[in-house]
């Protein structure tokens, strides 16, 4: 039996983070009135030109970049023509022959650990498309009434092209994921797939193992999740499997995605290029882009996800699980490069161990996260000094963090409510150990054949009497040498 192999290449349609719209200045702001952010350009008006927002060039260079493109300085803006209603002037402006960013490449890390490069055959700039709202029906079949929304026409997006360098549904996911984190990074594109600001398409197709030209491929839209990526590309391979074993033949065709079924159904035979009669948009000149404009945005790139991840590494000596947290979530990130740079002395692998662990955990129970996070930078510094110095225990430390975050107290004065620091001598100690033997002769006398697990529960006893306050380690250290001793 013949075995088959995926072929896959996926686009990304990327909304650019900018406060207007690409050729008119009305807001890009998601959830306004219907029709509210709308002008007789992005109306589609006769007679109303388009003007080119710098800030959306600014963003698609820098996407450019970050995805290794070679940024073009010549790119001519073109019309792609066809009727929808949610498309007044007929035609959307989009980039065709010449677009903005060419021959770029993504290296995505495979879960057995090693890196495969997906080449980025193009990135281009273009419009969006208004909304149709259907009344009584998800879609025009079955509802009484259609209307238009046009907040969204003219909002700015790059489409970013993979080749078909994708061999699994997995690799897919992975290659989006990757590309989310990355325009996250370089701040161009909120990357929100639910909302629509990351949308994907995925071409796939198959071929017998061990052979080179490509089959007929179909392409899937209707993808609002990594994993309708992953499962709807499932789909599409297991279909048209069946397809060719039963002797049958792939058409080219534009395919919709349903999470509910997980499968995929036929929305149109796919359309050639050609069909759109692409011609340069009279009304805009070429967009030249110069290098010195392509050096200063270089400028502004920050360092990406990888390096960073592997400098946390190498050089700050985070474990690679708490790296890889850090960088992917933004705001974990910035609060952590905030304490560092205040307390450029402060041990660095605690800090990540604790802004991962117990400080994520207190702030996700108190519904709180790191962007406006209630405690300050300075009281997480001052916590982590007074763990490292051993004036409290972990233990202590633990307790402190959801007062910090419920009265914004610093640990400082937690410590002094609290009747004082760890307590870390045996001279103080020693008493209290004394007491607790007393009062527990039976896991004395267990200890002493052996059991020394059972100092455990001494230990806890100890912690039950000091408020939380005694060395750990001191007073095992001390039950073991008064019981055997
Ligand atoms: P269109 O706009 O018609 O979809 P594009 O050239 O913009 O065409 O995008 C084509 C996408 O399909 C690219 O991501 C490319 O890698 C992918 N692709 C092209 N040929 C195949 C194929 N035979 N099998 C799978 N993917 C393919
Ligand atoms: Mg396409
Ligand atoms: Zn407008």
């Amino acid at each position: 039996m013949t075995q088959f192999e995926p072929v896959i290449g996926i686009e990304v349609h990327a909304q650019l983070k900018t406060n207007t719209k690409l050729f008119c200045r009305c807001s890009t702001q998601f959830g306004g009135e219907p029709n509210a952010h709308t002008c007789p350009r992005c109306l589609g008006m006769p007679g109303a030109l388009p003007v080119l927002n710098q800030t959306a060039v600014e963003f698609a260079i820098k996407a450019g970049l970050a995805l290794n493109c070679d940024i073009q300085h010549k790119s001519v803006f073109a019309r792609k023509n066809y009727f929808y209603p949610d498309l007044p002037k007929g035609y959307q402006i989009s980039q065709f022959e010449l677009p903005i960013c060419l021959n770029g490449h993504l290296d995505i890390e495979l879960p057995d650990g090693s890196t495969k490069r997906i080449g980025i055959t193009r990135i281009h700039m273009e419009e969006d498309a208004g909304k149709l709202v259907h009344q009584g029906a998800e879609a025009i079949a079955g509802s009484t009434h259609s209307f238009v929304d046009l907040n969204r026409a003219g909002v700015p997006l790059i489409e970013i092209v993979s080749e078909p360098d994708i061999r699994s549904a997995e690799e897919a996911r992975i290659y989006m994921e990757t590309l989310q984190l990355i325009l996250r990074y370089v701040g161009v594109c909120d990357g929100n797939l639910e909302e629509g600001s990351l949308r994907a398409d995925a071409n796939v197709s198959l071929r017998p193992v061990g052979t080179t030209p490509f089959g007929t491929r179909t392409e899937t839209k209707n993808i609002n999740s990594f994993r309708s990526l992953e499962r709807a590309i499932n789909s599409e391979i297991t279909r048209q499997t069946a397809l060719i074993l039963s002797g049958g033949k792939v058409i080219q065709q534009t395919r919709n995605y349903h999470d509910n079924t997980q499968t995929t159904t036929v929305l149109r035979d796919k359309e050639d290029s050609h069909d759109y009669r692409y011609f340069p948009d009279p009304d805009l000149l070429p967009l030249l882009v110069s290098q010195t404009q392509i050096d200063a945005v270089k400028t502004t790139l920050p360092e990406l996800p990888n390096a960073q991840r592997k400098r946390y590494m190498e050089q700050l000596g985070l474990s690679e699980f708490e790296a890889m947290v850090l960088v992917q979530d933004i705001p974990m990130n910035h609060y952590f490069t905030a304490v560092l740079d205040q307390n450029p002395q402060i041990d660095k692998t605690e800090l990540a161990k604790w802004l991962v662990g117990d400080i994520n955990a207190a702030l996700k129970e108190a519904n709180k996260g790191f962007d406006n996070c209630p405690i300050q930078i300075a009281h997480t510094a001052s916590l982590l000094t007074l763990l490292t110095t051993g004036k409290i225990s972990g233990k202590m430390a633990k307790a402190f963090i959801p007062d910090m975050i419920q009265t914004q107290k610093s640990p400082d004065d937690l410590l002094a409510a609290s009747g004082g620091g760890q307590i870390d001598n045996s001279d103080d100690l020693g008493p209290i150990i004394d007491q607790i033997l007393t009062q527990n002769p039976d896991v004395a006398e267990k200890i002493k054949a052996g059991k020394t697990q059972s100092a455990n529960f001494l230990m806890g006893q100890v912690m039950k009497a000091t408020g939380g306050r005694a060395k750990p380690d001191l007073v095992i250290d001390l039950i073991l040498k008064k019981v055997t001793g």
